[in-house]
């Protein structure tokens, strides 16, 4: 069944039942109204009657005193032996109203209003006990013909009926009409979605007709940013083999050629089997790379929790540094506070030399990179400051994405060349130590990467032996920069 269905089913049902509880209630309160009238008519009569009421020597009703008495009452006055007294003038002899109106009253001895049946008609009788010096001499009971009510009752019970019927119909009507027009932003986004599944197209959107505040709105948006997303992952999966195969190719070519060359000389040759080695050595650091950053994304790259000193380990990354920069770049240390971190020392220690690393890389000959570490209120900030190349502000945003590097033509395919995995591996250790990285550049002037991580807390377990292995991974290599 539609959803449209469905709702209109529901609604049609809720007003059905809102209906019937409202018809209830204006039947009971109408019917408790005009049987109250009734009483109050039969209370009138018999407070008229009272005083003025006599009955004749033949036993019939009559008025002392001339009183208007609503004709529709009838009155029997009833001895305290159960002889009928009094009547009516107009009820005739076989007349069952001149048996008691009210039987079971006919010894009563307080005021009471009863609904009964005389012959085939409903009554509303009243019996009121006749008490003269204080010994009850018989019963008076007035009763009230209750059709006309009845009639009333049935009409109302009708109307109630017919009317509701119809409400019930416009409503469900309209539930229909309105659920189609409010239903047909949800048709559009189906169709889009199969076109999007036919055509194989990711660029599809859906337009927003309705305004964007509505539910319908909302879904549309979300399904739109849903689609930016996967349009933006299947992108980035494709550049991701697209550069895979890129980066493969040049290591395999250079392999290729060299066997070739050796079998073709038919002898081994020393520089071919250390161009092989070098490229073996690249391929190897490319799969290490992508297993570690495929890990670190998913947050399955294991990760040690203890103390780690980094001014310690900054100092350590400055020692190993000075073999990559030589006398080409100079190496400062800026300020350096005792900064206590919880994590990974290798992990963090990789992150430190390849912000350094990259620092001397893209500093020309002459130029000064600076390392610093400060705390800044609940997290530690490290810093490395270069004054090289610097990067294009378009570019920036993107340093940290996989297999991105700013300048291609610079880097890519020189001997030693990054793969453009160093900066994404940094960013996602520092994600899974809750912390944060980010750059600030200028082209021509220089780049400050920083880091902020959380400082250690006292929970933070003591660093243990193995926190002190070396990194299996050499970050670079000093004949890797140019
Ligand atoms: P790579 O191995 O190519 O250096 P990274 O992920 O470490 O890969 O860096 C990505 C790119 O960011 C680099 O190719 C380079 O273009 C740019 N980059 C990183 N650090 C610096 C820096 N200190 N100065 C200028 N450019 C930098």
């Amino acid at each position: 069944m539609s959803l449209r269905a469905r709702l209109t089913i529901f609604y049609t049902a809720v007003l059905a039942a809102v209906l019937v509880l409202f018809g209830l209630a204006v039947y009971g309160l109408i019917s408790v109204v005009l049987l109250r009238q009734v009483d109050t008519t039969l209370e009138r009569t018999a407070r008229d009657l009272i005083f003025v009421a006599r009955v004749d020597d033949e036993g019939n009703f009559i008025l002392s005193q001339r009183v208007s008495l609503d004709s529709s009452v009838i009155t029997q006055i009833w001895d305290s032996e159960g002889h009928l007294v009094g009547v009516n003038p107009s009820v005739e002899p076989d007349s069952p109203l001149r048996s008691p109106l009210d039987p079971e009253n006919l010894t009563a001895t307080d005021e009471v209003f009863r609904s009964v049946t005389v012959g085939e008609t409903p009554y509303r009788v009243y019996t009121v006990p006749l008490i003269t010096g204080g010994e009850s001499i018989g019963v008076m009971q007035l009763g009230s013909s209750l059709r006309i009510i009845e009639g009333l009752r049935a009409d109302l019970v009708r109307y109630l009926i017919v009317l509701s019927g119809i409400a019930i119909l416009i409503a469900g009507m309209f539930g229909l009409v309105i659920g189609r027009r409010a239903l047909v932003p949800l048709g559009a986004v189906t169709e889009t979605a199969l076109q999007i599944t036919r055509a194989d197209d990711l660029s599809r959107r859906i337009p927003i007709q309705a305004g964007p505040e509505d539910e319908v709105g909302k879904l549309i948006t979300a399904f739109n940013d849903t689609m930016g997303r996967l349009e933006k992952l299947f992108a980035t999966q494709r550049r991701f083999v697209a550069d895979i195969g890129h980066e493969l190719r040049t290591p395999l070519t250079v392999i290729r050629g060299n066997v070739d060359l050796m079998r073709r000389v038919g002898a081994d040759d020393e520089q071919s089997l250390h161009s092989i080695e070098l490229e073996v050595d690249r391929l190897a650091r490319l799969v290490e790379d992508l297993l570690i950053l495929a890990q670190a994304e998913s947050g399955k790259l294991p990760m040690g929790r203890h103390r780690v000193e980094m001014d310690t380990l900054l100092l350590e990354v400055f020692n190993q540094a000075h073999v990559l920069s030589g006398d080409r770049v100079s190496l400062e240390i800026g300020k350096i506070d005792q900064v206590l971190i919880c994590g990974d020392r290798d992990r963090l220690k990789q992150v430190v030399l390849n912000l350094v690393a990259n620092a001397i890389k893209y500093t020309g000959d002459g130029g000064t990179v600076t390392v610093s570490l400060s705390k800044d209120g609940e997290r530690a900030k490290f810093s490395v400051k270069d004054t090289g190349v610097g990067i294009p502000s378009d570019d920036l945003p993107h340093v940290f994405e996989r297999f991105y590097r700013s300048d291609k033509s610079r880097t890519r395919g020189k001997d030693g060349a990054g793969f453009g995995l160093g900066l994404s591996i940094a960013y996602w250790i520092i994600r899974n130590h809750g912390g944060t990285i980010e750059v600030k550049s200028k082209v021509n002037k220089g780049s400050t990467f920083t880091v902020w991580l959380p400082l250690a807390t006292k929970d933070c377990a003591e660093p243990t032996t193995s926190d002190l292995r070396e990194l299996p991974r050499a970050v670079a290599q000093p004949e890797r920069i140019s």
